[in-house]
């Protein structure tokens, strides 16, 4: 168990006020949610709560308002309904967070009671960290619960704040989403193959650095490939290039064999004179990229080795497309690496906004064993940095 901090199984809630830190940052269109991953997956925590007889009171943040009020199309309660329709249980909603309305709001539940705050981040001072911010929220609680993995990294008013004041603890999503993550650094079954993709290398050096130390494959794939491909001494045409990272690629493969670690690269590239709908593939070997094309996907030699590899795995962690999987024609190497994963036994997970995009498109989600729900959280976890969230919390 990679988990050190105390969860609401270690808090005593039974009548209490539970002041609940969630993401509810879902998408709306007109008002209606679009997708409600994020309410789900903040179900077992206040289900926890409601069955101990606790209060419970939950904010979140939704979008990027002003920070200068309320904006209708960015409340929270669309996300409230929501949270009703899948439990259940009757949910209170009321139009504020830090006012007078919202205290009096809290004063009025019973217990087994659950109500849901207006958007933290409708005044600006939550993003600002401001302590009086955390001290006007705190005075809703006897307990201060952080479920909310996707803000774990951002040390802000809601996340952090209470757990100066009110005795701290993980929800159960927290919980599971830092245990998986840094599972895979601790002690993951092997062999572990990660997969890393995407459009950039410097957005990913972290990663890739910190899962050298701890992988036995390292897969490569997407735009990141063609800096790789430079530090072997390939042309790659008009591919995405970063030429300052050409260095730290070539010393991250020199510290894979170091290591002993195999990393893999495509062998061939899916390539098109442009980047666009319209734009059609065609395939070429990597050391024959012509000039004036750019690398798009992995090509079909490519898929074939990377299944082969992740086909023998205990232990998947997979970030970032192989390839420009929006557009149909360059989406066979990140569907075919999808697949693999999926039809795979090993535990699979998966980190990364577009990457859980992708699985979803190919409708493979329920073949994975865990689908994070933060995207910079999960990829600061894996760069094996610290969430400021979870430090606040009590020591287990
Ligand atoms: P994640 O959100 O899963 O961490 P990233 O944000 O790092 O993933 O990368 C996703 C983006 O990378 C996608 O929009 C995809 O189109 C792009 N991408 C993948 N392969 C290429 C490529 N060969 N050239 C340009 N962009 C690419
Ligand atoms: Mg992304």
């Amino acid at each position: 168990m990679a988990f050190t901090k105390k969860t609401v199984r270690d808090a005593d809630v039974d009548g209490k006020r539970v002041l609940m830190r969630v993401d509810f940052n879902v998408p709306l269109k007109d008002g209606v949610v679009t997708d409600d991953t994020r309410v789900r997956a903040a179900i077992p925590t206040i289900q926890y709560l409601k069955e101990h007889n606790a209060k419970v009171i939950l904010m979140s943040h939704l979008g990027r308002p002003d920070g200068t009020g309320f904006q209708p199309e960015l409340s929270l309660r669309p996300a409230a309904e929501k949270l009703a329709e899948l439990t259940g249980y009757e949910v209170k909603f009321v139009e504020d967070t830090y006012g007078e309305k919202a205290a009096e709001a809290v004063a009025a539940l019973e217990p087994g009671d659950i109500l849901v705050l207006e958007n933290v981040r409708f005044d600006k001072r939550e993003k600002k960290n401001d302590p009086e911010i955390a001290k006007t929220l705190a005075s809703y609680g006897d307990v201060f619960v952080l479920d909310a993995f996707g803000t774990a990294h951002r040390a802000q008013g809601s996340v952090v704040g209470p757990a100066a004041y009110l005795p701290a603890y993980a929800g159960f999503l927290l919980e599971k989403e830092v245990d998986t993550l840094t599972g895979i650094f601790a002690d993951p079954e092997r062999p572990f193959v990660a997969i890393v993709g995407g459009s950039k290398v410097s957005s990913k050096i972290g990663v890739l650095d910190h899962l050298i130390d701890s992988a036995d494959t390292l897969i490569i794939g997407g735009g990141m490939a063609y800096t790789f491909f430079l530090a072997k001494g390939y042309t790659v045409g008009s591919s995405l290039k970063e030429e300052d990272w050409v260095e730290r690629a070539g010393d991250m493969l020199k510290k894979a064999e170091d290591k002993g670690v195999k990393i893999l690269l495509p062998v061939d590239n899916v390539v098109a004179d442009h980047f666009g709908e319209d734009a059609e593939g065609e395939i070429v070997d990597s050391d024959k990229i012509p000039d004036d094309r750019m690398g798009m996907d992995i090509g079909p030699k490519t898929r074939e080795l990377y299944a082969e590899a992740i086909k023998g795995a205990k232990t998947v962690f997979w970030n970032g497309p192989m390839g420009v999987f929006e557009m149909d024609q360059f989406a066979a190497g990140t569907e075919a690496v999808c697949r693999a994963v999926a039809d795979s036994d090993c535990t699979s997970i998966i980190g990364g906004g577009d990457s859980v995009a992708a699985v979803n498109k190919f409708g493979l989600a329920d073949k994975m064993s865990w689908i994070s729900t933060g995207g910079g959280a999960s990829m600061e976890l894996v760069e094996g940095k610290a969430l400021p969230g979870v430090e606040a919390l009590l020591d287990a």
